[in-house]
């Protein structure tokens, strides 16, 4: 089985539709979404058609749990607080409901799929790095661990008590060893790359590969000024941070 990994989408259905145009090419067999579909963007409804009809899996962002969850937008800055807003005004009742259904974990074929962290999925914590990955791999059983939330790929290889933060971007799962793995965002990355950033997870080959795709950032910068979000929610989109 080959998947693709996807996370952070954020309603930038230009950086969406790049990623699902590349993944044509990868023949994969699903799509395992990490949460975030909305917040920040200005396409929350197509982002979530999009990923309605071709994930096979998905778990809740705190953005998506934010929606529509009212009063929980006061945990975010003030850029995401108004796009969330905007966002419970803007998309259908029922992709807003879909969004409150989804769950905040998720086990598939033998990975764990979390948006933020394993040990506390819905405390929205930040896993960075290996030490903040270390606590994090006792509180699960699996060899892998997919997770999303910082917007910044990392590989974190346990090779029995090393932790090793692992910078290829081509990853092979060796045998005895566990991983936690952040692909990094489609719609906002913020490592310095403005290129959507996705995952290829192949469990026959035993890898994951780290891939990015240009989209028009431009475009989706220019449609949220349009619906009057935070111009920084698009200036940002160029730079990828
Ligand atoms: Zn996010």
């Amino acid at each position: 089985m080959r998947y693709a990994i996807v996370s952070d989408i954020h309603s930038n259905v230009e950086a969406l539709t790049a990623v699902l145009g590349a993944l044509e090419a990868l023949r994969v067999d699903g799509v395992l979404c990490l949460g975030d579909i909305v917040g920040y963007g200005p396409d929350p409804d197509e982002a979530t058609d999009l990923m309605r009809a071709r994930a096979t899996a998905i778990v809740r962002g705190n953005h998506d749990h934010a929606a529509v969850t009212p009063g929980h937008e006061s945990y975010f800055n003030p850029w995401g607080r108004s796009a969330i807003q905007w966002t419970r005004r803007v998309a259908t009742r029922e992709n807003l409901a879909f969004l409150g259904g989804l769950p905040m974990a998720l086990r598939v074929d033998g990975a764990r799929l979390v948006h933020a962290s394993p040990s506390d999925p819905e405390a929205w914590q930040y896993v960075m790095d290996a030490d903040d990955a270390a606590p994090e791999f006792e509180s699960f059983d699996e060899t892998l661990c997919l997770i999303g939330h910082s917007h910044i790929p990392l590989v974190v290889e346990r090779s029995g008590e090393t932790d090793v933060d692992v910078t290829a971007s081509e990853v092979p799962l060796a045998g005895g060893c566990r991983y936690i793995v952040n692909v990094g965002s489609v719609g906002q990355p913020r490592d310095g790359d403005p290129r959507a950033a996705f995952g290829i997870l192949d469990l026959g080959e035993k890898r994951v590969t780290l891939h990015r795709v240009a989209y028009d950032a431009a475009l989706t910068r220019e449609k949220i000024r349009k619906a009057g979000l935070p111009p920084f929610l698009g200036d940002r989109l160029l730079r990828g941070q």
